[in-house]
Order: structure tokens, then C-alpha cells, then sequence
């Protein structure tokens, strides 16, 4: 992704400079592959800024809806508040659930919504009540204090099992010490497989 510009409420938003682009609001992102499909997209009113009227960006086919129930994400007591500043014509002031839902959708749209250690993808396996389904997991656990997430390099989607695994230890395992896990079970698994096997034959 180029491009991508968040507004909770999806209704006003900058112009899209580069391209694959994709606008968010507080529930998930729509992705413009081109210039040419961003400025022909009929539900958008694009002049000096681009207004998205009748709901906003939700209402658009494609528009990925990225918030759901089962987030994990760290508990914390302080009141977080974040300006993002949005230029000259306004700021606005992000709580801390507005801002993790707004993280969360980034973290998707950058790593999709498929298990990064194992590949699950519950779409595929579930159908339709497994889309946009998927944990979002925080690689450095929040501290108190300042802390700014970085959605692509400090969060990755993870299945629940991949979660639940990553948590054994305090810090969690990486993706990639959770991956040599895996591979190494599946080797001990073929030997133990092939060594049933061959006794049962003999
Ligand atoms: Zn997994
Ligand atoms: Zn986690």
C-alpha cells in the first residue's frame, strides 16, 4: 500500500496521492488499486477533498470490514488521547478503543487476515461467518506510558491457537521462534508416523 488515509467516520478524507491506495474508517478500508479507479469511483465526490456522502466509505462495494469482538488487545488504565493531525482543516482526537480498531484495521490491510505463523485463514475454511475473522496480536506488549504502535511492524494477525501458543512465555514467542515449533513437530510427527508404519508392516 502507497496511500493510506484513515478518518473515524469515513465521510471526509484527503486526496490520495499514490497508488495502491486505501482509505479507512474506524471499521475497515477500501482499497483503490489505481488513480484511474480512485477518481472514477461513483460513491466518491472528489474535489479539493474527497467527501463520501450517505454513510461513508462502508457503503462502497469492496469495502472490507475489519472490527470484530475477539480483538485481544492489551488492557490498560491510562487514558490514551492521540491528535492526528489532519492539515490545515481540522485534527482529530483519537480515544484509545477508536485508535486500537483504527490499528487494528491497518495491521490488516497491510498483513491480511491470515494466521502469519500457520496461514489459516478463516474465510476460507469457515465460509462466511469466517470472514474478516482473525486475533491481531501487539509483539510488544503495551507498557504503560508512551509507546507509539507501529500497526505493520509491531502487530501481526495471528489464528487463536497461533495466539494462544506465542503466549506460552512471558515475552511471547516470536512468529518466526513459533514457526521453527511447527516445523520441527512436523518432522518428529513423519518419523513417528514412518516408525509406526514400518512396525506395523513388519
Ligand atoms: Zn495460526
Ligand atoms: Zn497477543
Amino acid at each position: 500500500m502507497e496511500h493510506a488515509l484513515y478518518r473515524k467516520t469515513g465521510d471526509w478524507f484527503h486526496k490520495l496521492q499514490k497508488f495502491p491506495g486505501a482509505l479507512l474508517d474506524e471499521n475497515g478500508y477500501v482499497v483503490f488499486e489505481t488513480q484511474q479507479a480512485f477518481e472514477t469511483c461513483s460513491w466518491l465526490h472528489i474535489k479539493q477533498d474527497v467527501n463520501v456522502p450517505n454513510g461513508g466509505i462502508k457503503r462502497i462495494p469492496g469495502y472490507v470490514w475489519v472490527k470484530d469482538d475477539a480483538v485481544f488487545l492489551p488492557k490498560t488504565t491510562s487514558y490514551e488521547k492521540e491528535l492526528i493531525n489532519e492539515g490545515a482543516r481540522s485534527e482529530i482526537i483519537l480515544s484509545r478503543p477508536e485508535r486500537d480498531s483504527r490499528l487494528r484495521a491497518e495491521c490488516i490491510l497491510h498483513h491480511g487476515l491470515s494466521c502469519l505463523v500457520c496461514g489459516f485463514n478463516f474465510e476460507k475454511f469457515y465460509g462466511v461467518i469466517g470472514s474478516r475473522f482473525i486475533h491481531v496480536h501487539h509483539i510488544t506488549p503495551l507498557s504503560e506510558g508512551e509507546y507509539k504502535v507501529n500497526p505493520i511492524t509491531d502487530m501481526v494477525p495471528l489464528c487463536p491457537n497461533c495466539h494462544a501458543m506465542v503466549h506460552k512465555r512471558t515475552p511471547p514467542f516470536t512468529v518466526e521462534e513459533l514457526k521453527v515449533f511447527i516445523k520441527e513437530s512436523k518432522k518428529n510427527k513423519k518419523f513417528s508416523v514412518d516408525y509406526l508404519w514400518n512396525g506395523v508392516r513388519s
